[in-house]
């Protein structure tokens, strides 16, 4: 594994939330302040289709990027962006059993408020 690729993993790994890559970017620039975007985004990609990190897509806010590739679901507040992790029952025997036919996968993305935006 290249240095680089190392940074970025471990700048996934040590951080609580699903970060974009500009976010990976701003983070691996204060450690290694000559690399490039591009780097980020090659390396983000391979470490996805290795299945060692998890691309998040959600319509209408920035792809991030995912540390935990075991199957969950997320929680995103719809008043600050930030996404949560949530494990929920598996909700493909339902899915299954409706459409009658298996499928390859599904992304389940609870629209709400977080705790801390309620408060204010
Ligand atoms: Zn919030
Ligand atoms: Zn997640």
């Amino acid at each position: 594994m290249t240095k680089q690729r190392e940074l970025i993993l471990s700048i996934l790994k040590q951080s609580d939330r699903h970060l974009t890559a500009d976010e990976i970017f701003f983070l691996a620039k204060l450690k290694m302040p000559s690399i490039a975007m591009a780097t980020i985004y090659n390396n983000l990609n391979a470490l996805d289709e290795a299945g060692v990190i998890h691309r998040l897509h959600i319509d209408g806010v920035a792809d991030c990027f995912d540390k935990l590739t075991e199957p969950h679901d997320h929680l995103l507040c719809t008043h600050c962006g930030r996404i949560r992790d949530v494990r929920l029952p598996s909700v493909r025997p339902a899915i299954e059993g409706d459409i009658g036919t298996p499928f390859s996968e599904y992304e389940l993305v609870v629209h709400y408020t977080c705790p801390e935006c309620a408060r204010k």
